[in-house]
Protein backbone atom coordinates (compact mmCIF):
# COMPACT_ATOMS: atom_id res chain seq x y z
CA UNK A 1 0.00 0.00 0.00
CA UNK A 2 3.07 2.34 1.44
CA UNK A 3 4.90 1.66 -1.97
CA UNK A 4 1.68 2.54 -4.41
CA UNK A 5 1.36 5.65 -2.77
CA UNK A 6 4.80 6.37 -3.08
CA UNK A 7 4.53 5.77 -6.68
CA UNK A 8 1.57 7.67 -7.10
CA UNK A 9 2.91 10.41 -5.35
CA UNK A 10 6.40 9.71 -7.46
CA UNK A 11 4.37 10.77 -10.65
CA UNK A 12 2.54 13.37 -9.03
CA UNK A 13 5.58 15.24 -8.33
CA UNK A 14 7.09 14.38 -11.87
CA UNK A 15 4.17 16.19 -13.76
CA UNK A 16 4.22 19.30 -11.15
CA UNK A 17 7.85 19.72 -12.56
CA UNK A 18 7.26 19.07 -16.09
CA UNK A 19 4.05 21.89 -15.50
CA UNK A 20 6.70 24.34 -13.61
CA UNK A 21 8.97 24.02 -16.36
CA UNK A 22 6.94 24.55 -19.10
CA UNK A 23 5.62 27.91 -17.26
CA UNK A 24 9.51 28.56 -16.53
CA UNK A 25 10.43 28.24 -20.50
CA UNK A 26 7.08 30.21 -21.37
CA UNK A 27 6.99 33.28 -19.11
CA UNK A 28 11.00 33.48 -19.37
CA UNK A 29 11.12 33.39 -22.62
CA UNK A 30 7.69 36.21 -22.90
CA UNK A 31 10.04 38.62 -20.67
CA UNK A 32 13.34 38.39 -22.20
CA UNK A 33 10.49 38.93 -25.56
CA UNK A 34 9.60 42.13 -24.09
CA UNK A 35 12.43 43.50 -22.59
CA UNK A 36 14.32 43.12 -25.69
CA UNK A 37 11.27 45.14 -27.68
CA UNK A 38 11.29 47.66 -24.82
CA UNK A 39 15.26 48.05 -25.28
CA UNK A 40 15.51 48.69 -28.69
CA UNK A 41 11.79 50.59 -29.38
CA UNK A 42 11.79 52.66 -25.97
CA UNK A 43 8.89 52.12 -23.20
CA UNK A 44 6.31 53.45 -25.57
CA UNK A 45 5.76 50.03 -27.00
CA UNK A 46 4.25 48.77 -24.03
CA UNK A 47 0.94 49.95 -25.89
CA UNK A 48 1.28 46.99 -28.07
CA UNK A 49 1.60 44.56 -24.86
CA UNK A 50 -1.52 46.36 -23.58
CA UNK A 51 -3.22 44.55 -26.59
CA UNK A 52 -2.51 41.33 -26.57
CA UNK A 53 -2.03 40.62 -22.96
CA UNK A 54 -5.44 42.16 -21.90
CA UNK A 55 -7.81 38.83 -22.23
CA UNK A 56 -5.39 36.81 -20.80
CA UNK A 57 -4.82 35.39 -17.03
CA UNK A 58 -0.69 36.71 -17.55
CA UNK A 59 -0.46 39.70 -16.54
CA UNK A 60 2.48 42.10 -17.33
CA UNK A 61 4.07 44.65 -15.44
CA UNK A 62 6.66 47.10 -16.37
CA UNK A 63 8.73 49.37 -13.79
CA UNK A 64 11.78 52.16 -14.35
CA UNK A 65 14.36 51.90 -12.32
CA UNK A 66 12.98 53.33 -9.56
CA UNK A 67 10.56 50.73 -9.08
CA UNK A 68 7.81 53.49 -10.08
CA UNK A 69 4.80 51.09 -12.06
CA UNK A 70 4.70 52.48 -15.82
CA UNK A 71 2.71 49.90 -17.45
CA UNK A 72 0.18 47.07 -16.63
CA UNK A 73 -1.59 45.13 -18.44
CA UNK A 74 -4.22 44.87 -16.11
CA UNK A 75 -6.32 47.95 -17.28
CA UNK A 76 -9.00 47.09 -14.62
CA UNK A 77 -7.18 47.59 -11.07
CA UNK A 78 -3.78 49.18 -12.34
CA UNK A 79 -1.66 50.07 -10.75
CA UNK A 80 0.06 52.69 -13.25
CA UNK A 81 1.83 55.44 -11.46
CA UNK A 82 2.35 53.44 -7.94
CA UNK A 83 5.76 51.55 -6.26
CA UNK A 84 6.34 47.92 -6.50
CA UNK A 85 8.64 45.93 -4.52
CA UNK A 86 8.63 42.10 -5.57
CA UNK A 87 11.48 39.78 -5.52
CA UNK A 88 11.38 39.05 -9.28
CA UNK A 89 11.64 42.93 -10.14
CA UNK A 90 14.04 43.69 -7.56
CA UNK A 91 16.72 40.53 -9.36
CA UNK A 92 15.48 42.05 -12.67
CA UNK A 93 16.76 45.90 -11.94
CA UNK A 94 20.27 43.84 -10.47
CA UNK A 95 20.81 42.85 -13.77
CA UNK A 96 19.38 38.92 -13.56
CA UNK A 97 16.46 37.05 -14.98
CA UNK A 98 14.05 36.07 -12.60
CA UNK A 99 11.49 33.13 -12.30
CA UNK A 100 9.64 31.37 -9.05
CA UNK A 101 6.50 29.70 -8.82
CA UNK A 102 4.55 28.02 -6.25
CA UNK A 103 1.50 25.64 -5.95
CA UNK A 104 -1.35 26.01 -3.36
CA UNK A 105 -4.70 24.11 -3.46
CA UNK A 106 -6.40 26.49 -5.89
CA UNK A 107 -3.80 27.88 -8.39
CA UNK A 108 0.10 28.06 -9.21
CA UNK A 109 1.38 31.44 -9.19
CA UNK A 110 4.28 31.96 -11.64
CA UNK A 111 6.51 34.83 -11.40
CA UNK A 112 9.39 35.81 -14.58
CA UNK A 113 11.03 38.87 -14.84
CA UNK A 114 13.97 40.70 -17.23
CA UNK A 115 15.98 43.76 -17.18
CA UNK A 116 15.34 46.65 -19.56
CA UNK A 117 18.73 47.51 -21.17
CA UNK A 118 19.50 50.52 -22.83
CA UNK A 119 22.68 52.13 -24.05
CA UNK A 120 24.09 49.39 -21.10
CA UNK A 121 22.10 51.07 -18.19
CA UNK A 122 19.56 49.56 -16.72
CA UNK A 123 16.17 51.49 -17.02
CA UNK A 124 13.66 49.82 -15.79
CA UNK A 125 12.64 45.65 -15.45
CA UNK A 126 9.65 43.65 -17.00
CA UNK A 127 7.77 41.15 -15.11
CA UNK A 128 5.16 38.74 -16.05
CA UNK A 129 3.02 36.90 -13.42
CA UNK A 130 0.07 34.08 -14.16
CA UNK A 131 -1.93 32.54 -12.24
CA UNK A 132 -3.71 29.22 -13.39
CA UNK A 133 -6.38 27.75 -11.96
CA UNK A 134 -6.45 24.53 -14.37
CA UNK A 135 -3.50 22.64 -13.42
CA UNK A 136 -4.31 22.12 -9.76
CA UNK A 137 -8.02 21.23 -10.25
CA UNK A 138 -5.94 18.42 -12.19
CA UNK A 139 -3.60 17.95 -9.70
CA UNK A 140 -6.00 16.87 -7.40
CA UNK A 141 -7.97 15.18 -9.51
CA UNK A 142 -5.13 13.02 -9.79
CA UNK A 143 -4.49 12.96 -6.48
CA UNK A 144 -8.49 11.45 -5.42
CA UNK A 145 -7.74 8.98 -8.47
CA UNK A 146 -4.30 7.41 -7.31
CA UNK A 147 -6.09 7.60 -3.77
CA UNK A 148 -9.39 5.52 -5.15
CA UNK A 149 -6.90 3.37 -7.13
CA UNK A 150 -4.21 2.30 -4.04
CA UNK A 151 -7.48 1.75 -2.23
CA UNK A 152 -9.06 -0.62 -4.63
CA UNK A 153 -5.48 -2.49 -5.41
CA UNK A 154 -5.54 -2.56 -1.66
CA UNK A 155 -8.24 -4.78 -1.37
CA UNK A 156 -7.92 -6.48 -4.31
CA UNK A 157 -4.60 -8.03 -2.71
CA UNK A 158 -6.14 -8.18 0.55
CA UNK A 159 -9.01 -10.36 -1.16
CA UNK A 160 -6.21 -12.17 -3.04
CA UNK A 161 -4.01 -13.00 0.18
CA UNK A 162 -7.13 -14.23 1.68
CA UNK A 163 -8.24 -16.23 -0.90
CA UNK A 164 -5.11 -17.70 -1.09
CA UNK A 165 -4.87 -18.41 2.62
CA UNK A 166 -8.05 -20.25 2.63
CA UNK A 167 -7.11 -22.03 -0.52
CA UNK A 168 -3.97 -23.18 1.35
CA UNK A 169 -5.74 -24.29 4.38
CA UNK A 170 -8.25 -26.53 2.59
CA UNK A 171 -5.42 -27.98 1.02
CA UNK A 172 -3.25 -29.32 3.76
CA UNK A 173 -6.59 -30.41 5.57
CA UNK A 174 -7.55 -32.32 2.57
CA UNK A 175 -3.55 -34.03 3.16
CA UNK A 176 -3.85 -34.36 6.60
CA UNK A 177 -7.57 -36.09 6.08
CA UNK A 178 -6.03 -38.37 3.29
CA UNK A 179 -2.75 -39.26 5.14
CA UNK A 180 -5.50 -39.90 8.66
CA UNK A 181 -7.53 -42.05 6.42
CA UNK A 182 -5.51 -44.06 4.82
CA UNK A 183 -3.80 -45.95 8.26
CA UNK A 184 -4.13 -48.56 9.89
CA UNK A 185 -3.34 -49.75 13.31
CA UNK A 186 0.39 -49.45 13.87
CA UNK A 187 1.94 -49.52 10.47
CA UNK A 188 1.91 -46.23 8.01
CA UNK A 189 0.51 -46.90 4.47
CA UNK A 190 1.79 -44.80 1.46
CA UNK A 191 -0.57 -42.53 0.55
CA UNK A 192 -1.18 -41.88 -3.28
CA UNK A 193 -3.35 -39.50 -5.01
CA UNK A 194 -4.22 -39.51 -8.74
CA UNK A 195 -3.15 -35.81 -9.65
CA UNK A 196 -0.16 -33.97 -8.68
CA UNK A 197 -0.27 -30.71 -7.94
CA UNK A 198 1.86 -28.16 -5.54
CA UNK A 199 1.71 -29.82 -2.44
CA UNK A 200 2.83 -33.34 -3.56
CA UNK A 201 6.04 -33.57 -2.28
CA UNK A 202 4.26 -33.58 0.95
CA UNK A 203 2.90 -36.97 0.21
CA UNK A 204 6.05 -38.30 -1.24
CA UNK A 205 7.93 -36.96 2.16
CA UNK A 206 5.30 -38.52 4.06
CA UNK A 207 5.69 -41.75 2.18
CA UNK A 208 9.47 -41.97 2.46
CA UNK A 209 8.93 -41.73 6.36
CA UNK A 210 6.51 -44.55 6.56
CA UNK A 211 8.80 -46.69 4.32
CA UNK A 212 11.26 -45.82 7.17
CA UNK A 213 8.49 -46.43 10.12
CA UNK A 214 7.78 -49.76 8.51
CA UNK A 215 11.33 -50.97 7.88
CA UNK A 216 12.23 -49.97 11.92
CA UNK A 217 8.70 -51.61 12.91
CA UNK A 218 9.50 -54.80 10.69
CA UNK A 219 13.39 -54.73 12.06
CA UNK A 220 11.64 -54.48 15.40
CA UNK A 221 9.29 -57.62 15.54
CA UNK A 222 12.14 -59.46 13.48
CA UNK A 223 14.26 -58.97 16.52
CA UNK A 224 11.85 -59.43 19.66
CA UNK A 225 10.62 -62.68 17.45
CA UNK A 226 14.33 -63.72 16.97
CA UNK A 227 15.67 -62.70 20.60
CA UNK A 228 12.92 -64.47 22.15
CA UNK A 229 13.21 -67.47 19.98
CA UNK A 230 17.13 -67.50 21.23
CA UNK A 231 16.04 -67.51 24.56
CA UNK A 232 13.53 -69.68 24.19
CA UNK A 233 15.43 -72.64 22.84
CA UNK A 234 17.78 -72.78 25.73
CA UNK A 235 15.08 -72.69 28.49
CA UNK A 236 13.35 -75.15 26.71
CA UNK A 237 16.06 -77.35 26.52
CA UNK A 238 17.04 -76.94 30.41
CA UNK A 239 13.30 -77.60 30.90
CA UNK A 240 13.43 -81.02 29.40
CA UNK A 241 17.03 -81.87 31.32
CA UNK A 242 14.60 -80.85 34.53
CA UNK A 243 11.99 -83.35 33.51
CA UNK A 244 14.19 -86.49 32.74
CA UNK A 245 15.81 -85.63 35.93
CA UNK A 246 12.56 -85.58 37.78
CA UNK A 247 10.22 -88.28 35.72
CA UNK A 248 13.24 -90.98 36.20
CA UNK A 249 12.87 -92.93 38.58
CA UNK A 250 16.08 -94.37 40.27
CA UNK A 251 18.07 -92.36 37.65
CA UNK A 252 21.70 -92.87 38.56
CA UNK A 253 24.09 -89.42 40.03
CA UNK A 254 26.58 -89.73 37.04
CA UNK A 255 23.50 -89.06 34.60
CA UNK A 256 22.25 -86.09 36.73
CA UNK A 257 25.54 -84.55 36.87
CA UNK A 258 25.78 -85.41 33.00
CA UNK A 259 22.29 -83.29 32.91
CA UNK A 260 23.37 -80.54 34.96
CA UNK A 261 26.60 -79.88 33.02
CA UNK A 262 24.31 -79.48 29.82
CA UNK A 263 21.65 -77.24 31.91
CA UNK A 264 24.90 -74.64 33.08
CA UNK A 265 25.91 -74.87 29.01
CA UNK A 266 22.50 -73.73 28.18
CA UNK A 267 22.58 -71.21 30.97
CA UNK A 268 26.00 -70.15 29.72
CA UNK A 269 24.40 -69.67 25.87
CA UNK A 270 21.74 -67.45 27.73
CA UNK A 271 23.81 -64.49 29.33
CA UNK A 272 26.45 -64.73 26.70
CA UNK A 273 23.22 -63.86 24.12
CA UNK A 274 21.77 -61.59 26.69
CA UNK A 275 25.30 -59.85 26.78
CA UNK A 276 25.44 -59.54 22.90
CA UNK A 277 21.78 -58.11 23.09
CA UNK A 278 23.20 -55.42 25.87
CA UNK A 279 26.20 -54.14 23.78
CA UNK A 280 23.93 -53.76 20.73
CA UNK A 281 21.32 -51.72 22.29
CA UNK A 282 24.18 -49.59 24.10
CA UNK A 283 25.89 -49.04 20.51
CA UNK A 284 21.94 -48.44 19.04
CA UNK A 285 21.48 -45.73 21.97
CA UNK A 286 25.06 -44.32 21.47
CA UNK A 287 25.35 -41.97 17.95
CA UNK A 288 28.85 -40.94 18.48
CA UNK A 289 31.57 -43.57 20.51
CA UNK A 290 33.93 -41.21 22.90
CA UNK A 291 37.32 -41.33 21.03
CA UNK A 292 40.83 -41.18 22.03
CA UNK A 293 43.89 -42.30 20.26
CA UNK A 294 44.32 -45.64 20.42
CA UNK A 295 47.67 -48.37 19.54
CA UNK A 296 45.80 -50.89 17.21
CA UNK A 297 48.68 -52.43 17.08
CA UNK A 298 48.88 -53.33 20.98
CA UNK A 299 45.05 -54.39 21.02
CA UNK A 300 45.43 -56.53 18.80
CA UNK A 301 48.73 -57.75 19.83
CA UNK A 302 47.10 -58.20 23.16
CA UNK A 303 43.80 -59.83 21.92
CA UNK A 304 46.10 -62.90 20.00
CA UNK A 305 47.89 -63.53 23.29
CA UNK A 306 44.58 -63.58 25.09
CA UNK A 307 42.83 -66.09 22.44
CA UNK A 308 45.93 -68.02 21.89
CA UNK A 309 44.90 -71.00 24.36
CA UNK A 310 41.28 -71.06 22.21
CA UNK A 311 43.10 -71.61 19.65
CA UNK A 312 45.33 -74.30 21.11
CA UNK A 313 42.49 -76.12 22.00
CA UNK A 314 41.75 -77.09 18.50
CA UNK A 315 45.23 -77.03 17.11
CA UNK A 316 45.12 -73.23 15.23
CA UNK A 317 47.74 -72.04 14.58
CA UNK A 318 47.89 -67.95 14.74
CA UNK A 319 50.30 -66.20 12.55
CA UNK A 320 50.42 -62.49 12.97
CA UNK A 321 52.09 -59.81 10.71
CA UNK A 322 51.81 -57.18 13.08
CA UNK A 323 52.82 -53.08 11.52
CA UNK A 324 53.83 -51.55 15.30
CA UNK A 325 52.63 -47.85 14.07
CA UNK A 326 49.21 -48.39 13.86
CA UNK A 327 47.65 -46.00 15.66
CA UNK A 328 43.56 -44.70 15.43
CA UNK A 329 41.02 -42.89 17.04
CA UNK A 330 38.34 -44.99 18.97
CA UNK A 331 37.13 -46.32 22.27
CA UNK A 332 38.97 -49.33 23.67
CA UNK A 333 35.44 -51.62 24.46
CA UNK A 334 34.44 -50.83 20.82
CA UNK A 335 37.81 -51.48 19.07
CA UNK A 336 38.36 -54.60 21.41
CA UNK A 337 34.78 -56.51 20.27
CA UNK A 338 35.79 -55.69 16.59
CA UNK A 339 39.10 -57.66 16.90
CA UNK A 340 38.29 -60.10 19.53
CA UNK A 341 34.90 -61.06 17.49
CA UNK A 342 36.97 -61.78 13.90
CA UNK A 343 39.90 -63.85 15.34
CA UNK A 344 37.39 -65.83 17.96
CA UNK A 345 35.21 -66.25 14.37
CA UNK A 346 38.49 -67.48 12.72
CA UNK A 347 39.18 -70.22 15.42
CA UNK A 348 35.62 -71.51 15.64
CA UNK A 349 35.33 -72.00 12.10
CA UNK A 350 38.36 -73.11 11.27
CA UNK A 351 39.05 -76.71 10.61
CA UNK A 352 41.30 -78.70 13.23
CA UNK A 353 44.98 -78.00 12.53
CA UNK A 354 44.35 -74.66 10.61
CA UNK A 355 45.94 -71.33 10.45
CA UNK A 356 44.48 -68.00 11.22
CA UNK A 357 46.99 -65.16 9.30
CA UNK A 358 46.44 -62.19 11.23
CA UNK A 359 47.59 -58.79 8.98
CA UNK A 360 47.73 -54.61 10.83
CA UNK A 361 49.24 -52.17 8.60
CA UNK A 362 48.95 -48.86 8.08
CA UNK A 363 49.54 -45.91 5.56
CA UNK A 364 49.28 -42.03 5.54
CA UNK A 365 45.19 -42.33 5.71
CA UNK A 366 44.21 -45.64 6.84
CA UNK A 367 45.03 -49.23 9.12
CA UNK A 368 43.88 -52.17 7.31
CA UNK A 369 43.18 -55.29 9.88
CA UNK A 370 42.82 -58.51 8.10
CA UNK A 371 41.88 -62.16 9.66
CA UNK A 372 42.54 -64.86 7.04
CA UNK A 373 41.29 -68.47 7.56
CA UNK A 374 41.83 -71.63 6.16
CA UNK A 375 38.49 -72.47 8.17
CA UNK A 376 34.71 -73.40 6.14
CA UNK A 377 34.50 -70.15 4.78
CA UNK A 378 31.20 -68.08 4.28
CA UNK A 379 29.80 -68.95 0.28
CA UNK A 380 29.20 -64.69 -1.62
CA UNK A 381 25.39 -64.96 -0.84
CA UNK A 382 26.02 -65.20 2.81
CA UNK A 383 28.58 -62.34 3.14
CA UNK A 384 25.46 -59.53 3.41
CA UNK A 385 23.49 -61.48 5.78
CA UNK A 386 25.92 -62.67 8.37
CA UNK A 387 25.85 -59.47 9.06
CA UNK A 388 22.19 -59.34 10.54
CA UNK A 389 21.10 -59.84 13.91
CA UNK A 390 20.88 -63.63 14.96
CA UNK A 391 21.98 -64.63 11.37
CA UNK A 392 24.07 -67.44 11.26
CA UNK A 393 24.53 -70.03 8.71
CA UNK A 394 24.83 -72.74 10.38
CA UNK A 395 21.93 -73.36 12.81
CA UNK A 396 23.44 -76.31 14.57
CA UNK A 397 25.78 -74.13 16.93
CA UNK A 398 28.04 -76.58 16.86
CA UNK A 399 30.93 -75.46 16.26
CA UNK A 400 33.34 -76.03 19.21
CA UNK A 401 30.75 -76.37 20.98
CA UNK A 402 30.71 -73.38 21.48
CA UNK A 403 27.96 -72.15 18.57
CA UNK A 404 27.06 -68.95 19.05
CA UNK A 405 24.16 -66.65 18.67
CA UNK A 406 24.54 -64.94 15.92
CA UNK A 407 25.28 -61.34 17.37
CA UNK A 408 28.80 -60.97 17.40
CA UNK A 409 29.11 -59.91 13.35
CA UNK A 410 26.31 -57.24 13.98
CA UNK A 411 28.41 -55.96 17.14
CA UNK A 412 31.54 -55.79 14.76
CA UNK A 413 29.90 -54.06 11.86
CA UNK A 414 27.81 -51.51 14.31
CA UNK A 415 31.44 -50.46 16.16
CA UNK A 416 32.95 -50.44 12.88
CA UNK A 417 30.49 -47.87 11.45
CA UNK A 418 30.64 -45.74 14.52
CA UNK A 419 34.42 -45.73 13.98
CA UNK A 420 33.82 -44.32 10.43
CA UNK A 421 35.58 -47.64 8.90
CA UNK A 422 34.17 -50.49 6.78
CA UNK A 423 34.18 -54.09 6.65
CA UNK A 424 34.10 -56.89 4.10
CA UNK A 425 34.38 -60.65 3.56
CA UNK A 426 36.44 -62.37 0.65
CA UNK A 427 37.49 -65.83 0.03
CA UNK A 428 41.27 -66.16 1.58
CA UNK A 429 43.80 -67.94 -0.87
CA UNK A 430 44.28 -70.36 1.49
CA UNK A 431 40.76 -72.11 1.33
CA UNK A 432 38.60 -70.25 4.26
CA UNK A 433 37.34 -66.55 4.58
CA UNK A 434 39.34 -63.30 4.86
CA UNK A 435 37.32 -60.16 6.56
CA UNK A 436 39.28 -56.99 5.91
CA UNK A 437 38.30 -53.50 8.28
CA UNK A 438 39.76 -50.27 7.10
CA UNK A 439 39.58 -47.70 9.82
CA UNK A 440 40.41 -44.05 9.46
CA UNK A 441 44.00 -43.70 10.72
CA UNK A 442 44.80 -41.35 13.45
CA UNK A 443 46.97 -39.14 11.32
CA UNK A 444 43.77 -38.34 8.70
CA UNK A 445 42.27 -36.83 11.39
CA UNK A 446 46.01 -34.32 12.62
CA UNK A 447 45.79 -33.74 8.53
CA UNK A 448 42.08 -32.78 8.62
P1 LIG B 1 28.11 -66.38 15.91
O1 LIG B 1 27.91 -65.99 17.33
O2 LIG B 1 27.12 -67.37 15.40
O3 LIG B 1 29.50 -66.68 15.60
P2 LIG B 1 28.48 -64.10 14.29
O4 LIG B 1 27.58 -62.94 14.08
O5 LIG B 1 29.83 -63.84 14.82
O6 LIG B 1 27.66 -65.08 15.16
O7 LIG B 1 28.60 -64.83 12.90
C1 LIG B 1 27.46 -65.04 12.12
C2 LIG B 1 27.65 -66.26 11.25
O8 LIG B 1 28.68 -66.00 10.26
C3 LIG B 1 28.18 -67.42 12.01
O9 LIG B 1 27.11 -68.16 12.56
C4 LIG B 1 28.89 -68.21 10.94
O10 LIG B 1 27.98 -69.02 10.25
C5 LIG B 1 29.41 -67.16 9.99
N1 LIG B 1 30.86 -66.86 10.21
C6 LIG B 1 31.37 -65.85 10.93
N2 LIG B 1 32.73 -65.84 10.86
C7 LIG B 1 33.08 -66.87 10.06
C8 LIG B 1 34.34 -67.36 9.58
N3 LIG B 1 35.49 -66.83 9.92
N4 LIG B 1 34.30 -68.42 8.75
C9 LIG B 1 33.12 -68.97 8.40
N5 LIG B 1 31.92 -68.56 8.80
C10 LIG B 1 31.89 -67.52 9.64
Amino acid sequence: MLLIFCINGLIISDLEDTVFSTKEAELSAAASEYSTSLSVYGLDYTLDISQSYSKTNRRVIITDSEFHIIFDSFNRESLVGKTMFHPAITHALEGKNHFSSSRNSSEISSFASAPIVTNNRIVGAVSVFETDTAFPEIFSSLETISLVLSAITLLLMLSATILTILFITRKIVFYAKTIKNSQKNDSMNAVSLKYTDEFHPILDEFNCISERFNYTQEMRQAFVSDASHELRTPLAAIRLLCESITQTDDIDPDTVREFMEDMILEVDRMSHTAEKLLVLSRLDNTTKSISAPLSLSEIVENMITALKPIAAKKDVTLIPYIDENCFILGDTEGVNQIIGNLIDNAIKYNTYGGTVKIYLYADNVQCTFITDDTGIGIAPEFRERVFERFYRIDKSREHDGRGGSGLGLSIVKRNVESLGGTITISDSISGGTRFTVVFPSLHSYEEV
